[in-house]
């Protein structure tokens, strides 16, 4: 559907009248006005031209065949959106006293018949007063629907890297337990800690900290696939979430992820090395998760092993399981 958009003063009418001559009349009157008229011989064939092309005036007389006016007043408020029409009902002096009725349906306005048409245009004077508010009305409402889209995506980025942040995570995690218990999907998460990052951080500063930051969010979100979850999780924290991967497969990605942060060589403050990070990776396991929670702690305590086994490299919640530790 596309709105007929007039010059600045011109309004889009549509005269619905079963009478020929004085449909004719009123168009041509409307014309030389200067607004854009088209006319419609019943309410239906008025409610069909109104729905393919929105008039912002609808002159309609009452009694027609096949609908009537009352009926294509009430038909026009109920489809409204954005886009408000101001409705006139043209009606003889017998219809006067249903006139009630008429604006109860949602009519703007009346005129009785016979046809005044400096009274006509009079009353389209104000009827363009009502309709440019509603168009200002609808102008701030888009803007303002937009700007709350924009807000709330910009709240669910992290500012420094641009992925997911913590709201985000917390957000799509609940939906990944619904899959999980619902549907049995599996899932499994990689944390990912960058080693050393506060001597990184202390040496160069916080500029080229966040910098880092930035290259090792990139990288990482470069190695995964578009279904794929990256968030931001604590300071120099990744979490990775993978639909659909069991603990062997995520710990693949997971080597995958730490090779080419290494790959990628940010220089270390010494020039000795470059920037690694250690990866904990966990299988969501609904006989002991019982939140999700607990299998973030299962993730975080395969990272912490992964750095107390020298760092650089990626542990997986299994192999706790499989000793008995976890
Ligand atoms: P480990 O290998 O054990 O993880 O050592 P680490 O130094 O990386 O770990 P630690 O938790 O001691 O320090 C994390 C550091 O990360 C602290 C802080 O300097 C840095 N950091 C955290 N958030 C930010 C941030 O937003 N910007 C910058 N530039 N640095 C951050
Ligand atoms: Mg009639
Ligand atoms: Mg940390
Ligand atoms: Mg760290």
């Amino acid at each position: 559907m596309h709105y007929i958009s007039p010059m600045s003063d011109a309004l889009s009418v549509l005269v619905v009248e079963d009478d020929a001559d004085a449909r004719e009349m009123l168009k041509h009157a409307i014309e030389s006005w200067g607004h854009v008229c088209r006319t419609a011989r019943d309410g239906a064939e008025a409610l069909e031209m109104h729905e393919r092309e929105r008039a912002d005036v609808i002159i309609s007389d009452w009694q027609m065949p096949r609908m009537d006016g009352l009926e294509l007043c009430k038909r026009t408020r109920v489809s409204e959106d954005d886009h408000y029409t101001y409705f006139i009902f043209m009606t003889g002096l017998s219809e006067k006293k249903h006139l009630v009725l008429g604006m109860e349906a949602g009519a703007d306005d009346y005129q009785t018949k016979p046809i005044h048409l400096e009274e006509l245009r009079a009353r389209l004077v104000s009827a363009r007063r009502v309709v440019s508010v509603y168009r200002k009305l609808a102008e701030k409402n888009a803007a303002l629907r937009h700007d709350s889209h924009v807000a709330f995506r910009l709240a669910r980025r992290d500012a420094v890297t641009t992925i997911g942040n913590r709201l985000s995570l917390d957000e799509n995690l609940k939906s990944i337990w619904a899959n999980a218990v619902r549907y049995r999907r599996r899932y499994s998460i990689i944390l990912c800690d960058i080693d050393w990052f506060k001597t990184y951080n202390d040496r160069l500063g916080h500029v080229a900290g966040d910098r880092a930051l930035r290259t090792v969010a990139e990288t990482l979100r470069d190695q995964l696939r578009l279904g794929d979850g990256i968030y931001r999780y604590g300071g120099e924290e990744f979490l990775v979430v993978l639909p659909e991967q069991g603990v062997t497969e995520a710990l693949a990605v997971a080597e995958r992820l730490r090779a080419a942060v290494e790959r990628r060589a940010i220089q270390t403050p010494a020039g000795s090395g470059v920037v690694t990070i250690s990866a904990g990776v966990a299988e969501l396991d609904m006989e002991r998760d019982k939140t999700p929670a607990t299998w973030l702690e299962r993730a975080d305590r395969a990272l912490y092993r992964a750095k107390a086994n020298g760092r650089n490299r990626s542990e997986a919640a299994i192999e706790a399981a499989l000793r008995g530790v976890s």
